[in-house]
């Protein structure tokens, strides 16, 4: 019994990888739990390298948990492969990192529902929407580009490699607002990880509104191709 590591005592290195693709609210969950509780947070369109970006990506995740208890691995991961990179180069330099996956289900049969809430989103907010014009990329671009993730994702399948190296695989769905998804989020992590929350007060409703609020504000999207 003694030091075993139970969910009851895990009050570090979990790291949260949102599958996931372009739109669905990954960077404005990340930023609100980060603004909540100051959890770490990578963006893969902030790491620069031109070579081997996915370890560098995987890198800057660990350093994040040199500081703080949780992170948030904010790319797509849309793909088994990406996941399986993510999960092995992680635990190499973090052997008793706690994977906890973010997935925004993605049914075949639902696409169309996803398609109109990812595309309104991305496509539709002034601010965003010249974003995207001053990048040179028209809308029928950055469709393209989101079709093409929506193409290529994988489901994530628990009970198989290598997403058996989940140790929790929260279920959201892309089409519901972030607000009701980060609730839900914070609540099966505390129910898993209370410790990961010691010392401090769960938010309020309003907390967690303000923090949405704030994370819309602040960013615009990424659409690039990787
Ligand atoms: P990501 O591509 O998965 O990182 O998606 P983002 O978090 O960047 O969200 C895409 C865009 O939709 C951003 O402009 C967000 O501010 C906005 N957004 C995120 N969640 C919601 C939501 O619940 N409702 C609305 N209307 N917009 C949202
Ligand atoms: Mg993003």
């Amino acid at each position: 019994e003694d030091g075993e590591v139970t969910n009851d005592n895990v009050d570090r290195d979990v790291v949260i990888v949102p599958a996931a693709t372009i739109g669905c609210g990954k960077t404005t969950i990340a930023l609100s739990l980060r603004s909540l509780f100051g959890w770490g947070h990578v963006q893969n369109d902030n790491i620069t390298v031109q070579k081997g970006k996915p370890r560098a990506f995987a890198n800057a995740c660990c350093k994040e948990l040199e500081e703080r208890p949780a992170m948030v691995a904010d790319r797509n991961n849309h793909q088994k492969r990406e996941r399986k990179q993510l999960i092995e180069d992680i635990s190499r330099t973090v052997p008793n990192a706690h994977f906890v996956c973010l997935n925004y289900v993605h049914d075949r049969s639902n696409y169309n529902s996803i398609r109109a809430a990812t595309r309104e989103r991305v496509l539709s907010r002034g601010d965003n929407h010249q974003t995207i014009q001053a990048g040179s990329k028209g809308p029928d671009a950055v469709i393209e580009i989101m079709e093409g993730f929506m193409h290529r994702f994988e489901p994530v399948d628990p009970e198989s490699s290598p997403d058996d190296g989940f140790h929790m695989v929260i279920d959201i769905d892309p089409t519901a607002s972030s607000r009701d998804n980060l609730e839900i989020v914070i609540n099966r992590l505390y129910a898993e990880y209370p410790k990961l929350f010691a010392g401090q007060d769960m938010p309020s409703s309003e907390d967690m509104d303000a923090a949405i609020d704030a994370a819309m504000k602040d960013y615009t999207v990424d659409i690039k191709h990787e």
